[in-house]
C-alpha cells in the first residue's frame, strides 16, 4: 500500500474555474459541454473549462489522487479523460444540503475516508471552520488548500502541494485565507 498522502481533488473551482469573469474561456483552458448525473434533462449542458496539462501536473505530485467532487464517478468518465488522468478512487459524498452551518458538506466524509492517513484537500469551498474540524477530528497531518474559483489551480498551488509532503507540519493549515 502506498505511503503517499492522499490528495482529495475537487473539480469545480480548482480544475474548472467556473467563476472566471470573462465570458470567454481563461487562457490555456478548453471548453467542454457536459451532462453529468443530474444534468441529463436540462435544456443546456454544463459548460466546463479544463486545462489538459493539469492532469500531467497532478500526476507528478507526490500523492495518491482521489476525486472528492459532486461529479463523483462522472469525474472518471468526463473530467479525467480530458486531463489524461487514469481512473481514480472516488469519495461518495453526502448531499450538499446536509452540511452543518459554516462547514463544507464534504469535510466529515473526507476525514472518515482518510481514516488517519495524511491528506491534502484542494477545494474552493474550504472555510476556517473546516480547518478547525479537521484539526479536532483527524489525527494525521492535513493541508486544506483553498483555491479561488475565479482562477483555478495556479503555479503557486502546484508548488505548495508539491512541497507539503516533505515539509509536513502537524495538523491542518489554512491556505489563501
Ligand atoms: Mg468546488
Amino acid at each position: 500500500m502506498s505511503h503517499r498522502p492522499l490528495l482529495f481533488l475537487d473539480v469545480d473551482g480548482p480544475l474548472n474555474p467556473f467563476r472566471a469573469k470573462a465570458q470567454r474561456r481563461p487562457d490555456g483552458y478548453t471548453t467542454h459541454r457536459l451532462r453529468p448525473h443530474g444534468w441529463e434533462d436540462t435544456p443546456r449542458p454544463l459548460r466546463v473549462w479544463l486545462r489538459p496539462d493539469h492532469g500531467e501536473r497532478l500526476l507528478a505530485l507526490p500523492y495518491t489522487l482521489v476525486w472528492a467532487t459532486t461529479w463523483e464517478h462522472d469525474a472518471n468518465t468526463m473530467i479525467g479523460p480530458v486531463l489524461g488522468l487514469p481512473e481514480l478512487p472516488v469519495v461518495e459524498l453526502p448531499h450538499w444540503s446536509t452540511a452543518a452551518e459554516g462547514l463544507c458538506f464534504k469535510t466529515t466524509t473526507l476525514v472518515e475516508y482518510a481514516d488517519g492517513r495524511p491528506f491534502a484537500w484542494v477545494d474552493d469551498m474550504i472555510t476556517d471552520r473546516d480547518v478547525a474540524l479537521v484539526r479536532r477530528r483527524h489525527p494525521g497531518a492535513a493541508l486544506l488548500h483553498r483555491v479561488d474559483p475565479r482562477l483555478g489551480l495556479l503555479d503557486a498551488d502546484f508548488r505548495r502541494l508539491g512541497e507539503w509532503p516533505s515539509a509536513r507540519p502537524a495538523g491542518a493549515l489554512p491556505e489563501d485565507a
